[in-house]
């Protein structure tokens, strides 16, 4: 008999789930809100070994999943190297990966402009209800939509996310549109310059259209790090049309203040590649930062995944590695008919590797908020943060000491 998995959410986790399980005969639907293609999401992202691996796994794509960096590298604000850690890594886009995973999922099996609004368990069955007035009946609903998911409850109703007290803006600028001079570091190298109580990292990526790791059709993509408290960020979140937004803000809403704010301070703390580099960046884009963590991961046949489940800060690097591996783990314990009893081991241990990543990146962060009143700042070793910021589990694993000693550090 063929099980049918209804998937809610058609980025990263829901394809990963959505390949795994067409992997082992499923027969799945992904269910996507947006009405058109998902793009422009923009955001670079690091691999490792074990996220291509996941990829190979899921697509059968065996080439390189982006273009790499041969090094880590701090600088001065003169822009001179002033510390650095041998660890090359492939960067490559999100949207890059999206049409990687996008390709080997039928468009019979996709569809968009599905807003799941509802959903009702049965005794053997459980329905999703959509926003169109369309229902879908499947064996299990696989909840992939995000950190602001609003259906998260049907599966832990005390999880929400919590913002972090500091905003990430970030973007990405052409090759071609940078300096010679900027360009033979900003290309070649992963950099983290750590100004006061603040980060900001910066690393080539996929460019778009033809040829995307071409040296020259790449981008160079950056997110600067700054507290901001809650009065503070909505500030920042305060709309050109004067609306006040909550925990994002469309980029076409910025006002152009904030972003000359932003520019002035880039020319007095950053080295001259980075203050070219965001001067350069025609729109900077705002991430608030949040964490997010459940207690619980499936509720009968209801199941959470990826960032609708546990979203850590972007310091590890991780989300997408973690989305493809809740899916993939998902898949192995769907492989059998008794797979319902089964799948709180599943739980258990999606659970346990959300909570330790989340906390990981919390440790990254931490200095990145305002200090509480009487605590005193105290900055990492940048030393240390290159060799803690986004790297594999495997080395996660054998990296623990630098994070350790910034806790006793601290
Ligand atoms: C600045 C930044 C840098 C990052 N860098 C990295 C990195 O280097 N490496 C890495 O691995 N990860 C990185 N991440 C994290 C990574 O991008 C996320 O973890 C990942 O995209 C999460 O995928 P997801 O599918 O779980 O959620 P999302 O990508 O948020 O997708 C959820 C989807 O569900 C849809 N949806 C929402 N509600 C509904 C509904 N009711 N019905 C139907 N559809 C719905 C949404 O439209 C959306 O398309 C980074 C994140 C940020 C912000």
């Amino acid at each position: 008999m063929t099980h049918s998995a209804t998937i809610i959410g058609g980025s990263m986790a829901g394809l990963f789930a959505g390949n795994a399980l067409r992997k082992k005969g499923w027969d799945i639907s992904i269910h996507e809100k947006v009405p058109v293609p998902l793009s422009g999401r923009g955001a670079g992202i690091a691999t490792y070994d074990e996220l291509a691996d996941l990829v190979f796994k899921s697509t059968g794509n065996n080439n390189v999943l982006g273009t790499s960096a041969k090094s880590r590298i701090s600088l001065d604000q003169k822009g001179k190297i002033i510390a650095s850690y041998n660890y090359p890594q492939v960067y490559t886009s999100w949207q890059y990966l999206f049409s990687i995973l996008r390709e080997k999922i039928d468009n019979k099996n996709y569809f968009m402009g599905d807003d799941c609004t509802e959903i009702h368990h049965g005794k053997e069955k459980v329905t999703a209800v959509f926003n169109n007035k369309k229902e879908k009946q499947s064996d299990l609903i696989i909840i992939a939509n995000g950190i602001k998911s609003e259906l998260r409850h049907y599966v832990d109703s005390t999880a929400s996310p919590q913002y972090a007290g500091y905003v990430g803006w970030r973007g990405v600028v052409y090759e071609d549109q940078l300096s010679k001079k900027s360009l033979e570091m900003l290309s070649n190298y992963f950099i983290v310059v750590l100004p006061n109580n603040q980060q900001i990292a910066a690393y080539p990526i996929a460019g778009e259209g033809k040829d995307p790791f071409k040296i020259g059709n790449r981008r160079i993509n950056w997110i600067w790090y700054k507290p901001a408290n809650t009065k503070k960020l909505n500030t920042l979140l305060l709309g050109k049309s004067g609306q006040q937004f909550v925990d994002g803000i469309p980029p076409n809403e910025i006002r152009n203040e904030i972003v000359q704010d932003l520019f002035k301070e880039a020319e007095n703390k950053l080295p001259p590649q980075l203050t070219e580099l965001v001067l350069k960046t025609s729109q900077p884009l705002i991430q608030p930062i949040f964490d997010l963590e459940s207690d619980k991961m499936l509720n009968k046949r209801v199941i959470t995944i990826g960032d609708a489940a546990f979203t850590a800060r972007p310091h590890i690097g991780m989300g997408v590695t973690k989305a493809a591996l809740d899916a993939f783990t998902l898949s192995d314990y769907l492989q059998n008919d008794g797979y319902l009893e089964e799948l709180i081991n599943w739980e258990t241990s999606r659970v346990e590797s959300g909570k330790f990543l989340v906390n990981r990146s919390r440790l990254l962060g931490r200095y990145l908020s305002e200090p509480e009143k009487n605590e005193t700042l105290v900055m990492p070793d940048v030393t240390d943060v290159l060799k803690d910021t986004a790297i594999s589990l495997n080395d996660i694993k054998t990296n623990l000491n630098n994070i350790n000693n910034s806790i006793l550090n601290n």
